[in-house]
């Protein structure tokens, strides 16, 4: 089966100062990658490289077999951006109107169809905001506004969503309901990339952990993960581990 993303000896520089160096990686479907690794260790740049945001020095990367730099279906992506923070919120938009722009990437901007309507209607329920659909997105909290992000991706009927520390600022319950929700989510098929800073959020969640240090340090299965010593090497010393409860 195709990858739902590969990139090949991936290398980029902000002017003079390397993030991602030499970066070989693919992301089968259905996986739930957790990306990891220290605060400026490239994470967040590899995530944009991935999704054609930025353009590698050097390397070559490739999305559902396409070459990103032609990549041309976008409805296929959701991505929830750092710190819950999104265009729409300076926008005097609804959350409703917010999901459906999830659906222009099918119907355009000309009227949505009943099937556009129910997709939508979907979207919502799925993530448990219908009573929210009505409200302004700028008025939700952190934890809300991410799901009607992904509600957005899911209208979209995006299959990889792609998420850059999704519950920054967000309460420990919430933050708990929405990791649940991600991992439904990929139960039903959906291939999931998360940043998280949260070791125990990702070694509890996800099937395959990459670790950064602008290199890519480590990557595999999770349990091979937690067995090795990439654990220690990248958390130990720092002391960095949270432990999870459930
Ligand atoms: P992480 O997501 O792991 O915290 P980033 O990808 O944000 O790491 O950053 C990797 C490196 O690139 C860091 O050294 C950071 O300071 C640098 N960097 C990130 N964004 C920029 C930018 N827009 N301009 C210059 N340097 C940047």
């Amino acid at each position: 089966m195709t990858d739902v993303a590969h990139l090949e000896n991936v290398t980029f520089s902000y002017g003079e100062q390397p993030a991602v160096t030499d970066v070989t990686l693919s992301i089968g479907a259905g996986e739930f990658l957790g990306l990891i690794g220290p605060n400026g260790s490239g994470k967040t740049t590899l995530l944009h490289l991935l999704l054609g945001l930025l353009e590698p020095d050097s390397g070559r990367i490739e999305l559902f077999g396409q070459p990103v730099s032609s990549f041309d279906q976008g409805e296929r992506i959701g991505y929830v951006s750092q710190g819950a923070t999104d265009r729409a919120e300076t926008m005097p938009v609804t959350v409703r109107e917010v999901v459906r722009m999830g659906r222009f990437a099918h119907a355009g901007h000309s009227r949505l169809s009943e099937e556009d309507r129910t997709a939508v209607d979907a979207a919502l329920a799925t993530v448990d905001i219908v009573n929210l659909a009505e409200r302004r997105i700028g008025s939700l909290s952190g934890g809300q506004r991410q799901r009607a992000y992904i509600a957005r991706a899911l209208a979209s009927e995006a299959d990889l969503l792609a998420l850059d520390e999704p519950t920054v600022g967000v309460d420990a319950e919430s933050r708990d309901a929405f990791y649940k929700l991600l991992a439904s989510l990929n139960e039903r098929g959906i291939t999931i990339v998360l940043i998280e800073h949260d070791i125990g959020v990702v070694t509890d969640r996800a099937d395959h952990i990459a670790c950064l240090n602008t290199h890519l340090y480590h990557h595999g299965d999770t349990e091979s993960f937690v067995e090795s010593d990439a654990l220690a090497d990248a958390y130990g010393a720092s002391g960095r581990i949270v432990q999870h409860h459930h």
